[in-house]
Parts: structure tokens; C-alpha cells; sequence
């Protein structure tokens, strides 16, 4: 039993807790496979009985049940699957109102619209569960309550059930409706908490940046989906950092990792990836098609130019760089392309520091930039 319970929940689709409609889709999946067993049970039962009126309804259901399931599991358009799921609703609507009606009173037919406001919720949230849950509550207070209502009855009900009955369905609506909101209310509350918990561990504190760990992900990401496109990589590291901090404290250091951070996310285009790789060292991943080279270039003079106020004291801070480009259809694993860059950073770092050393992957020749 165990065994086929979890055959048939690893059938069922993957939900994401962003993503409420997955949930949904899977709730209509679970509610449309088990109304549709029900009902033709019931259907069989009801046949034994002879409670034929009452079998041709159950059987409706399990037919709608059986078409809506269909539809959700196999329909690619949106608007199909919606229409799947109104005509559902409606249907049962109708079926369950036509429980009350033809309903022995000492049969249980009519107690199943008691289902009605808590899936209606469950599966259509507040604004439509209300609105479907609503329609039912004024068809059997129209039955119950109205002469006209009355005369479509094929059976008496007592006036203490009629007067009852709606009270009782109203207050599984209020629970139903209260339910939706606390779980609504929860979900927001673990998507926002999942949100910040991202943040925190794909994100360096200090400069906002990604960190190794946020980089590494996104870098394995694209890779995944490259396409055979050209890219290149950057590592850079800041010169002689360490006297920064020997002479004017870490606080200093830190205020112009955050500024060295700033400029390099200024320095590449917007869909370029920066990252603080560790200590005073950056990544790069430069993914669009425009001129790398000028990027780099244009970042190492910035630092040797522009000065980084900290306080009274205005700071030039160098720094060097190394770059692999990895042409169009080119393919590399993303350990074999760190360690070009960085094969490349400590060229830059050893012949003289304040400039950029890059290499294309494959031939592996590099060319010193001259500047
Ligand atoms: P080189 O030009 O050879 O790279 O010299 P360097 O002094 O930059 O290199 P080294 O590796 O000796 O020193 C790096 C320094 O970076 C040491 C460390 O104090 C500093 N550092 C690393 N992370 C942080 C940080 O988060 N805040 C501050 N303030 N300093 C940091
Ligand atoms: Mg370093
Ligand atoms: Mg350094």
C-alpha cells in the first residue's frame, strides 16, 4: 500500500513555494483523482441501492472528474486547463444542488456540498473559492427558503435540517475561508524568508556583490545553458591591499573594497556577473558580445587615476588582472578556466602589477597588453 502511495506521489508534479500555481495545478491533480475514485464508488453503491437518480449524478461527477484530470495533467494552454477547472466547478455545483433535490432526507447525498467552500478555497484561493462557495450557499437558501425553491424539492425536509443546513454550510465556508488566509498568509511569509536566506548566502555582507558560492552557481548555470557562445573571465586582485589596512586600519580597507566593488560593477554591462571571489580578490563573468578587452582596460586605469576618499586621505588603489576569453564553441570546465585566469593574475602580479594580462583558451598564448 505504502509502495503504490508513493509510485503515485513520485507521479506527481514538482510544486515550488514561489510559485503558487504549481501547487495548485497539483492540488487539482489530487482532488480530480480522488473525487473521480469516489464518485464511481459511490456511482456502484448507489446502483446497489437502487438510488438511481441519485447514481446517474455520481457517475456525471466521476465522468467531469475523470475529462477535468485529463485536462490538467496533459493540456499545454493555460485557457484550456482554466476551462477544465470552471467546468468542474460548475458541475459540481450543479451535481450537489441536485443532491439536495433529489436527495432522499435521511440519505447523506446532500452532506457532500459541505465539501464544497473548503476545496473551493483549497483550489481556487479566496476571491474565486468565495465566489463559487457563495453560489452554492444562495442556490440551496433559494431551495430551502423559497416557495419556488421549495417547489423543486421531490422530498420534505424537516424545517429544523432546512434552517440548519445553510447555518452549517456557512460556518465551513468561514472556516474554509480562515484556513486560505492563515496558509496564504504562511506561504508569503516562507517565500519572503527563502528570499532573504538566498541573499544571505549567494551574496557577499560587505559589498553586495555575489559571493564565491552565488558566483559558482550562476557561473555553472550559464554554462548549462551557453549555447556555444563566447564569454570570458576575469580575476582581479587589489595591489599591495595589506599596507591599506597596516596603515590606515580595516575599516579603510573595508570602505574601499565596497568602493572597488562599486566601480566594477559600473565598469561592466548589466548582464555581466561580478563577484567578490575571497579577501580583495573580484570575478568576473563577462557574457555579452561587446568589447571585453576595453572593459578591463578602462577599469585598471580608473584605479590609477580616480583616488578613493577615505576621511581626509585620498588612496589610489591599483589593481591587476587576468583574463581568459573563451571563444564561440569553445568548450571548458569552469575549474580549467579559473585556473587560466589566475595563471594570468599572477603574470600581471609579476611583471610589475597595475595592468591586465589575458589569454584566449585553447591556444593558451598569451599577449602582455601593452599600456
Ligand atoms: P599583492 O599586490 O601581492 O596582492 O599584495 P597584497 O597586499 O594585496 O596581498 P596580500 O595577499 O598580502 O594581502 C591581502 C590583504 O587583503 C590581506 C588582508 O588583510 C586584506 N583583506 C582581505 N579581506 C579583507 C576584508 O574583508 N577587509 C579588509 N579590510 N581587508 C581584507
Ligand atoms: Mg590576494
Ligand atoms: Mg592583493
Amino acid at each position: 500500500m505504502k509502495k503504490v502511495f508513493d509510485w503515485l506521489l513520485s507521479k506527481l508534479p514538482e510544486t515550488h513555494l514561489e510559485d503558487d500555481d504549481t501547487r495548485i495545478h497539483t492540488q487539482f491533480i489530487i482532488v480530480f483523482f480522488v473525487l473521480s475514485i469516489v464518485s464511481s464508488f459511490m456511482t456502484f453503491l448507489n446502483y446497489l441501492t437502487s438510488w438511481n437518480r441519485l447514481a446517474q449524478l455520481t457517475l456525471l461527477l466521476a465522468i467531469v472528474c475523470l475529462i477535468s484530470l485529463i485536462i490538467e495533467v496533459y493540456a499545454k494552454s493555460r485557457a484550456v486547463i482554466i476551462t477544465g477547472r470552471i467546468l468542474f466547478a460548475s458541475t459540481t455545483c450543479a451535481v450537489f444542488l441536485a443532491f439536495a433535490i433529489v436527495g432522499e432526507p435521511e440519505g447523506f447525498s446532500i452532506l457532500w456540498s459541505l465539501l464544497l467552500p473548503t476545496c473551493g478555497f483549497f483550489l481556487f484561493r479566496r476571491k474565486y473559492g468565495s465566489i463559487i462557495g457563495f453560489v452554492l450557499f444562495t442556490l440551496l437558501a433559494i431551495l430551502f427558503w423559497t416557495p419556488f425553491g421549495n417547489s423543486f424539492l421531490m422530498y420534505g425536509y424537516t424545517t429544523t435540517f432546512k434552517q440548519r443546513f445553510p447555518i452549517l454550510y456557512f460556518s465551513f465556508f468561514i472556516i474554509g475561508y480562515i484556513f486560505e488566509f492563515v496558509r496564504f498568509k504562511t506561504q508569503q511569509a516562507l517565500a519572503e524568508l527563502k528570499d532573504e536566506y538566498e541573499q544571505l548566502y549567494n551574496h557577499d555582507m560587505l559589498t553586495g556583490l555575489y559571493n564565491r558560492y552565488g558566483f559558482n552557481s550562476t557561473f555553472n548555470e550559464f554554462l548549462k545553458n551557453r549555447n556555444g557562445h563566447k564569454y570570458a573571465f576575469a580575476i582581479i586582485d587589489l595591489d599591495f591591499f595589506k599596507k591599506v589596512n597596516d596603515t590606515y586600519g580595516h575599516q579603510a580597507g573595508d570602505a574601499i573594497l565596497t568602493e572597488v566593488a562599486k566601480r566594477i560593477k559600473e565598469g561592466i554591462c548589466p548582464h555581466c556577473i561580478a563577484s567578490r571571489w575571497g579577501g580583495e580578490e573580484f570575478a568576473i563573468l563577462f557574457t555579452c558580445e561587446e568589447d571585453v578587452e576595453s572593459r578591463c582596460k578602462a577599469m585598471v586605469e580608473r584605479q590609477r587615476t580616480d583616488p578613493i576618499k577615505f576621511g581626509d586621505v585620498e588612496l589610489i588603489i591599483k589593481l591587476s588582472m587576468g583574463i581568459i576569453f573563451i571563444p564561440k564553441d569553445e568548450d571548458a570546465d569552469m575549474i580549467e578556466v579559473v585556473k587560466m585566469a589566475d595563471d594570468n593574475l599572477y603574470e600581471a602580479k609579476h611583471t610589475g602589477r597595475d595592468k591586465y594580462v589575458y589569454s584566449e583558451y585553447s591556444k593558451f598564448k598569451k599577449f602582455v597588453a601593452k599600456d
